[in-house]
C-alpha cells in the first residue's frame, strides 16, 4: 500500500549554504555534532542529517515503509530576510526541490514563497507551478504578524485559484509570542494556535469563499479547527460582524480543507475523521523535527482500525488524488 507523508521538512544545502554566505536574518551556528543550528527571532532549529542529506532520507523512508515525501521548508522561511533576499533565497529553495523531486519518485514538493512581497510570492507562485512543475506551495501561518487573510494576499490567490493550487498552511510563531517562550510552549501550543487563527480568518474574511478553486490543507490536524468548529459555527449565528463576509457558516467552508495527521492521537484523528471525512485527512510525519516520528505516523493510523478504504486514502490514497501523483 503506498504511504504519502504529507507533512516534513527540508533544507535544501544550498538554502543552508546562502544563508551562511550572503545577507540573511538568520544566524546560523553549530552543534556537537556539526548540525546547523538556525537562529531566528523567536525560536531556533537544529537541521540534522535528516534535514538535508537526500540520500540518507531515502534510506530511512525505506526502512519505515513510506513510498513518498512531499517536501516542504520549514520555519524561519523567507520572510523572515529582506524582500529582495526573501525573492532570490525562495527562488534558490524553489530551483533546489524541483530537483530532487525530479530524482525519483520518493519526493515531491511544495514551494516555498517570499511572503513579505506579496507581488514576488504571486510570480514564485507561477514559476513554481508551471516552470518547475511543483505541487503547490506552503505558506506560513501569519507573515511577521500579517495575516494570510490580508487582500495584499489576494494576488498570489489568484494564481493558486487559476491552477487550482494546493496552499498547505504550516504554522510558525504566532502573534502574542512573548506569552509562550517558556516550556518549550511556543512549537506546543503556539504554533497550532498560529494555525487555527489563520484558517479561521480565511474563512470568516470570505477568502476561502472567493477563491474556490484553492485546495487548503492544515498542518497538525487543523491545530483546534475539528474541536472548535461547532463554537465558530454558533458565533456566525450570533455575532453580525462574523456573517459580515461570508455566507454560509464556517464549518461548510472548514469541511472542504484537507488535515494532516501530525496529531499522533487516535481520538483526535477521529475528531478530526468525523469533521472533515476520511478522504480530508493526509498522513503526515513532521520528520524530522524532534517531535515528529514516522513511527508514531504510521502506529497511530493503524490504531485507528479503520475499513481498509478509508485507511488507505488516509496514508496515500488521498495526498496522491489531491497532488495528482
Ligand atoms: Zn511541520
Amino acid at each position: 500500500m503506498p504511504v504519502v507523508d504529507f507533512h516534513n521538512h527540508y533544507y535544501p544545502p544550498e538554502y543552508l549554504q546562502a544563508i551562511q554566505s550572503g545577507p540573511s536574518n538568520v544566524r546560523v551556528t553549530f552543534d556537537a555534532d556539526q548540525n546547523p543550528v538556525l537562529h531566528y527571532p523567536g525560536d531556533y532549529n537544529i537541521a540534522v542529517r535528516g534535514h538535508r542529506d537526500i540520500a540518507f532520507r531515502e534510506t530511512v523512508l525505506e526502512a519505515a515503509g513510506v513510498t513518498t515525501q512531499v517536501l516542504s521548508l520549514t520555519t524561519p522561511g523567507t520572510h523572515v530576510e529582506e524582500p529582495a533576499r526573501a525573492a532570490a533565497l525562495a527562488r534558490i529553495v524553489n530551483d533546489a526541490l524541483a530537483v530532487v523531486a525530479g530524482r525519483s519518485g520518493r519526493f515531491t514538493a511544495l514551494a516555498t514563497l517570499p511572503l513579505n512581497d506579496p507581488a514576488a510570492s504571486a510570480k514564485e507562485l507561477e514559476r513554481g507551478l508551471t516552470t518547475l512543475g511543483l505541487r503547490g506551495a506552503m505558506l506560513f501561518g501569519n507573515v511577521n504578524g500579517t495575516a494570510l487573510s490580508d487582500q495584499r494576499y489576494w494576488p498570489l490567490y489568484e494564481v493558486a485559484n487559476a491552477h487550482q493550487a494546493v496552499l498547505f498552511i504550516h504554522p510558525t510563531f504566532p502573534v502574542g509570542v512573548e506569552a509562550m517562550m517558556d516550556y518549550g510552549l511556543m512549537p506546543l501550543l503556539g504554533f497550532t494556535f498560529d494555525t487555527t487563527l489563520a484558517a479561521a480568518k480565511l474563512v470568516f474574511s470570505g477568502v476561502v469563499e472567493r477563491f474556490p478553486r484553492i485546495r487548503w490543507v492544515l498542518a497538525h490536524l487543523g491545530g483546534t479547527i475539528p474541536y472548535l468548529a461547532e463554537r465558530l459555527d454558533r458565533g456566525f449565528r450570533a455575532f453580525k460582524e462574523a456573517r459580515k463576509d461570508i455566507s454560509r457558516p464556517p464549518s461548510t467552508y472548514l469541511k472542504t480543507f484537507f488535515y494532516d495527521t501530525v496529531n499522533f492521537d487516535p481520538g483526535a484523528l477521529r475528531l478530526a475523521i468525523d469533521f472533515a471525512g476520511a478522504d480530508h485527512v493526509l498522513a503526515g510525519s513532521d520528520y524530522p523535527h524532534q517531535i515528529g516520528s514516522l513511527e508514531r505516523m504510521l502506529e497511530s493510523i493503524s490504531e485507528l482500525g479503520l475499513p481498509a478504504r478509508d485507511r488507505e486514502g488516509i496514508l496515500g490514497g488521498n495526498a496522491k488524488r489531491l497532488l495528482g501523483l
